[in-house]
């Protein structure tokens, strides 16, 4: 519709409620809308940063901020992230079922933060590079036809592209698709910042397998708190306050300190993020590793990259050729999530699970290359060729093994 014509979302024309007219409008100001508005701002497009929350503001996540993503961060903010909003590991812990399964003493780093302090930074540089700012701003209505929307204040923006980057509970996913998610496969996460331990900045990361069923729990020894979850299939995990609870109590915590929960698209990958000159991100596309749940790198790239699809769509007149544009530019991703989601029948499945388990305690190769995924130096394909020629003797060897605690062991 062009400027000229203003109409308010029901259509109807008023000489009062003119739109402000953007080339691009981002719903969600997460790590995946930032990094939008940030790479269609330097790109020379109007953009519109809307969030309904005001920044800072906390989002619940371990804050594990791999190697992935510190490399995307770069990618688009053109610095590294900055050493404040980080400390850096580079030792892990391996447990299953309660056991210990491996210590590694060198890990390619991974960065711990808090998103309350990372997402204000993101927020902040996306403005700083001209996108203008709608936080603290309700959506009251939604049109994804024009694409236009109004806010609780009674303002109407609209757009030529708009980028849903509005969490696992994107309204922007709901309005395109009926829903933001499928129940049988999301994911579900508890989380407590509990105080820090005196040693954490010597405490290495702590990653749990089994303390919930097609998940894993986690301790992310932070400066100033320590940070513990637990995260699975939903509707494979029938009480996850009580793992919580028993994961807590495995750590020597209180398993009664206070938990949040929240949803994580764990493997669900929608093959069409968007339509048209709608375009979805992030969480709202599904976009979290189906193993390891890591969603902050996933959401920056996708973010970036329906940005430069909106770009191109605008620069070549035909907006609605975004969709198209931003599926090609995904592809790498899709693919690394498709293969992921293969993968995780191993590492989950009660069938392969003790086998791969033993495997894992077995084999440093195993856990170095996991490891270096994590990483960002790898991807799940990479690891796949490196272990498939070794799993079978890996499993076999494994299977007739009894899996028995071995304490910190480093084998190769
Ligand atoms: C318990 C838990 C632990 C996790 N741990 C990790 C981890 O350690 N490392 C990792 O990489 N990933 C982790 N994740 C996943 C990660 O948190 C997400 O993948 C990531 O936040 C996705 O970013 P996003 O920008 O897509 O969405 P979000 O970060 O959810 O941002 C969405 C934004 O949209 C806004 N919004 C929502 N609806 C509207 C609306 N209607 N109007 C306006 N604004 C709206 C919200 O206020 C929010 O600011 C974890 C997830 C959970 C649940």
């Amino acid at each position: 519709m062009p400027a000229s014509t203003p109409a308010n979302l029901s259509g109807t024309a008023t000489a009062t409620d003119l739109p402000q007219q953007f080339d691009v409008i981002v719903l969600g100001a997460g790590p995946a809308g930032a990094a939008a508005a940030r790479v269609a701002a330097a790109s020379g497009l109007s953009v519109a940063l809307v969030d309904k929350a005001r920044f800072p503001r906390d989002k619940l996540c371990g804050g594990g901020v791999t190697g992935r993503s510190a490399l995307y961060f770069h990618e688009i903010y053109g610095e590294e992230i900055p050493a404040r909003l980080i400390d850096t590991k580079n030792s892990v812990e391996f447990h299953a079922d309660g056991q210990p399964l491996g210590f590694l003493p060198e890990i390619p780093a991974m960065h711990l933060a808090m998103r309350v302090d990372l997402d204000a930074e993101m927020q902040a540089r996306a403005l700083a590079a001209g996108a203008m700012d709608f936080s603290g701003c309700r959506v009251t209505e939604l049109d994804l036809e024009t694409p236009a929307l109004r806010l609780a204040d009674g303002r109407h923006l609209q757009a030529r592209v708009l980028i849903g980057a509005d969490g696992v509970n994107s309204q922007v996913a709901r309005q395109l698709f009926g829903q933001s998610y499928d129940r049988d496969q999301i994911g579900f996460g508890l989380e407590v910042e509990a105080a820090p331990g005196p040693d954490n900045a010597a405490t290495p990361l702590r990653i749990d397998f089994g303390a919930a069923d097609w998940g894993y729990g986690w301790h992310f020894p932070k400066r100033g708190s320590s940070t513990i979850g637990i995260g699975g299939v939903l509707s494979r995990n029938a009480d996850m306050k009580a793992a919580m609870a028993a994961y807590l109590a495995l750590l020597g915590r209180d398993p009664g300190l206070p938990c949040k929960g929240h949803h994580l698209p764990f493997g669900e990958v929608r093959k069409h993020p968007g339509r048209g000159a709608v375009l979805l991100a992030g969480d709202a596309a599904g976009l979290v590793d189906p193993i390891t749940g890591e969603g902050i790198a996933y959401a920056m790239k996708s973010g970036q990259q329906a940005a430069l699809a909106a770009a191109e769509a605008l620069a070549a007149g035909t907006p609605a050729s975004a969709l198209r544009r931003y599926r090609r530019r995904l592809v790498p991703v899709h693919r690394a999530m498709r293969q992921a989601r293969a993968i995780r029948v191993l590492l989950f499945s009660h069938t392969f699970r003790p086998a791969f388990i033993a495997a894992f305690r077995r084999s440093g190769r195993l856990r170095h290359l996991y490891m270096r995924l994590l990483a960002g130096e790898i991807e799940y394909g990479d690891m796949a060729r490196a272990t498939l020629c070794r799993l079978p003797s890996l499993l076999t060897r494994a299977a007739l093994t009894r899996i028995r605690p071995r304490g910190r062991d480093q084998d190769a």
